[in-house]
């Protein structure tokens, strides 16, 4: 992408309505706009970073064995009366009428439809285990909706459901995607810790959310530091094995670690002292496992092998997609901006032309700008006739993990100078050293 055919409408000063540095940073780098109170169109370099991580998110829940699907925005209340939550959700649910009269909402989660579907079609205990999920927008009208995209009022969530006949099947599934999601975040380049937690209205016994370490996080969060050690790296995992998904499961659950709702004094007490945290965090996911809750209000009941009919086991998983933006940011930032980490960066290089209009250089930018595209990858060109000092703010505050600079006096001694944004160490390469370079981050 060349910079002068972009729209990135960054802006120089603070804007005053944010107040922390993810929302302002989004802002300033032109990623969202906001149309109303937690509503927020995503412009074009906000929307990459948005589909980098679903993408990430669809490939790793594609590896579990979980299968995508596509739910509507906009729900008959019917549903949501036979589970009883219709009434239960409250001022959160943005409860809509259509030309008929008849009560519709704006999806919060989809327990209720996704139940519907699964009683419709599956009888028989040989159609299970079930596993479906969905990336789609959700409404919840808050009280607060404040931090950006970080708690808005429309946001895009990852939400899935399975189905299973027997609680321990439904617990491989609970460990199953406990696993995906420790994979799901690295790649994103965070590090997001499960945490004992507490159900909410989505009920139901078991749960852990993931938070990511941040002063800005909303939930208070009490661990052993332990956990922080933990890190899932490039381990083998085969997801039908019940027993390795429930081995690493309690590696990274068995250390002390929850949030203000299930925390436990004395319990937190046996931690050794210096290894006792009391931090905030953002919550980035939830897992749940709720056994019979919808299957039994909604009638989901399979044969068994015995030709019994029973309900099915059910458990929900939700990952935050378009609030990670934002995580991602308060995790990896300095006082210049935005540092994407690799997995989810917008652009994978930027090259900064020093001298716009100079012939040499401007052949030379073409010249990496082709390279960098025939290597599959996307690099970012400012090819604007801009001042120097302008182009590197621009590059600075976007976050791109590498920057190319190149100018007529590098160029006189065949080389341009590659800088890494999280370090902001730089060298002089040949062009041909520095596209390899660049490329080898990628691999
Ligand atoms: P919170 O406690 O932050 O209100 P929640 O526990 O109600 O969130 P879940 O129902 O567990 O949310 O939804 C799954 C994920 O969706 C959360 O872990 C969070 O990352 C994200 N999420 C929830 N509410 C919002 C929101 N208002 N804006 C952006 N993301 C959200
Ligand atoms: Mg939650």
């Amino acid at each position: 992408m060349r910079l002068s055919r972009y729209f990135l409408p960054v802006l120089k000063e603070n804007p005053a309505e944010a107040q922390i540095v993810s929302h302002r940073l989004m802002l300033r780098a032109g990623m969202i706009k906001q149309s109303a109170a937690g509503i927020y169109s995503w412009l074009p370099l906000g929307l990459k970073v948005l589909k980098n991580i679903e993408t990430i998110v669809h490939e790793e829940q594609a590896k579990a064995g979980h299968l995508a699907m596509l739910m509507p925005t906009i729900q008959s209340a019917d549903l949501w009366r036979e589970s009883g939550r219709y009434d239960d959700y409250g001022e959160e649910m943005l409860r809509i009428k259509d030309r008929h009269g008849r009560d519709m909402l704006f999806t919060p989660t989809a327990e209720e439809l996704i139940t519907d579907i699964f009683r419709g079609h599956v009888t028989s205990y040989k159609d299970m285990p079930l596993t479906m999920y969905q990336i789609q927008w959700k409404f919840r009208d808050e009280r607060r909706p404040r931090f950006g995209v970080m708690r808005g009022r429309e946001f895009y969530m990852k939400d899935g459901y399975n189905f299973d006949l027997t609680k321990e099947d439904a617990m491989h599934a609970y460990n199953r995607h406990l696993v995906s999601y420790l994979r799901t975040y690295e790649r994103m380049g965070l590090q997001a810790i499960p945490m004992r937690a507490d159900s909410g209205p989505i009920g139901g016994d078991d749960t852990h959310e993931f938070l990511v370490l941040a002063e800005t996080g909303e939930s208070e969060v009490f661990y052993d530091s332990a956990v922080t050690d933990l890190t899932f790296g490039d381990r083998d995992i085969n997801y039908d094995d019940k027993a390795q998904c429930q081995s690493i499961m309690e590696e990274f659950t068995t250390k002390y670690a929850r949030t203000d709702e299930t925390h436990d004094e004395a319990l937190f007490a046996e931690v050794p002292q210096e290894r006792r945290k009391v931090a905030r965090g953002i919550e980035v996911g939830q897992i749940f496992y709720f056994g019979a809750k919808y299957s039994e209000a909604m009638g989901a009941t399979v044969q068994d092998a015995d030709g019994k009919q029973v309900p099915v086991h059910m458990g929900s998983h939700g990952i935050g997609v378009s609030r990670l933006v934002g995580a991602i940011i308060e995790a990896s930032h300095d006082d210049k901006g935005i540092i994407w980490p690799e997995g989810v960066t917008p652009f994978h290089c930027g090259i900064v032309n020093l001298k716009q209009g100079d012939a040499e250089a401007d052949a030379a930018c073409e010249d990496l700008y082709s390279q960098l595209t025939k290597a599959g990858l996307e690099p970012l060109y400012d090819d604007r006739n801009e001042r120097a000092g302008g182009k590197f703010a621009t590059m600075d505050l976007i976050g791109l993990p590498w920057r190319l600079t190149v100018g007529p006096r590098g160029l006189k001694n065949g080389v341009v100078e590659l800088t890494c944004r999280k370090t902001g160490d730089s060298e002089e390469l040949t062009p041909e050293a520095a596209i390899a370079k660049v490329i080898a981050q990628y691999m």
